[in-house]
């Protein structure tokens, strides 16, 4: 049966009252469960219509009997962004209150689960799996979070930490469809990225910050390395799907993506019948560390050169900006370059540059730093 249930966040003003709304599908504690979410980062319109239908489609299989498992959906996950007006902006990207990205600083349940689960690990990988997750909830149901955006980020984590599949809906500026995904979660998720045309995928063990994926998905990585001698598989795929950009909300597009998560939790036993053929990978997919955030040097107006899709040699030219009011006469016309080979697969969505503003993303296959940690935008 399907669930409906709506949590009242904690009041952050008086006056004021926002709430989060919980569907819930299949059998609770019955396996695989899949959690999906949309508009964490809150102004990301892609996700919402994307899960609308998805939800219609659910609603459907679920009537016909044929949703195996769990699923839980929340079809907006941050009513507190999506309050966040400002000059006729909706800005759902950065919490008001401190400037904090609602997409980092998640929980991070790592360290609290290597001082507890230890005694509980054993040789069945399974069996590691319950106890972790069991210990998860512990862990989580301790929380005393001390503001609302807390109690929003641990409600989130503790519908989603302990899911087989965790899908979190985003979208870029202006973008191709790309995905974001724990390294040791490929090759096995490839079907995700095949199945929604992803046409670049990054990995990372650790990009930083504690994104909602990798809060839910690196505690499996981290505690295997930490517990080298008991079995710990990746139990949790989860993935940033960046639904293209800000305005893509063309009706083909959004069925087509509705369409593509059905076919992917039909494929991982979530919901009966038989998916198309999966379509091949667009792309291999290429680390996180090998993106070139291609950034501004000078203050002006930028003039693409290069579209998204394209192609693009290291050192060539992505765009040159304008600087209407120079100091001096070769500050006036700039060019910028990309630091990689790769796909350019992510532009800023306005043309204003200044300097250490990104304005483009190339997918290269090459490392451009050694280290991970620091690797998301801001
Ligand atoms: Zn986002």
């Amino acid at each position: 049966m399907k669930q409906v249930e709506t949590r009242i966040l904690p009041q952050a003003s008086p006056g004021t009252r926002r709430s989060l709304n919980i569907l819930r599908y299949g059998t609770p504690g019955k396996r695989p469960k899949a959690y999906l979410q949309a508009g964490l980062h809150a102004d990301e319109a892609p996700g919402y219509p994307v899960l609308h239908h998805l939800i219609k489609k659910i609603d459907t299989a679920e009537q016909q009997g044929n949703i195996f498992g769990e699923i839980v959906v929340v079809p907006a996950a941050n009513p507190i962004g999506l309050s966040q007006w400002r000059d006729e902006m909706l800005q759902g990207r950065f919490d008001f209150v401190n400037s904090i990205n609602f997409n980092r600083q998640h929980q991070d349940l790592t360290d609290r689960l290597i001082d507890e689960v230890g005694p509980e690990l054993g040789a069945d990988p399974q069996q590691n799996i319950k106890a972790i997750r069991q210990c998860g909830t512990g862990i989580i149901n301790n929380f005393q979070p001390e503001d609302e955006a807390a109690s929003l980020k641990t409600l989130l984590i503790s519908l989603s930490h302990d899911a087989d599949i965790v899908l979190d809906l985003h979208c870029d500026l202006q973008a191709l469809m790309h995905i974001y995904l724990g390294t040791p979660l490929w090759p096995d998720a490839q079907d995700l990225s095949s199945q929604m045309g992803a046409e670049a995928t990054l990995l990372a063990a650790d990009s930083g910050g504690t994104p909602f994926d990798e809060a839910n998905s690196r505690i499996w990585w981290v505690l295997a390395e930490h517990f080298p001698n008991v079995p710990i598989p990746p139990a949790c795929l989860a993935a940033t799907v960046e639904l293209r950009g800000l305005s893509d909300t063309d009706p083909k597009m959004i069925r087509q993506d509705t369409d593509n998560l059905y076919y992917f939790l039909q494929r991982r036993g979530l919901i009966g019948g038989t998916p198309p053929q999966l379509p091949e990978l667009i792309n291999p997919a290429t680390p996180l560390t090998g993106v070139d955030y291609v950034k501004a040097e000078t203050p002006g107006i930028v003039v693409y050169l290069k579209q998204q899709g394209d192609w693009i040699k290291k050192d060539e030219i992505i765009a040159e900006i304008i600087n209407p009011l120079p100091e001096t006469e070769d500050q006036r016309v700039t060019m910028v370059r990309s630091r990689t080979e790769g796909l350019l697969f992510s532009r800023n969505v306005d043309r204003f540059a200044r300097p250490g503003r990104i304005i483009a993303k190339v997918a290269g296959s090459e490392p451009l730093s050694e280290s991970e940690g620091n690797l998301l935008t801001l």
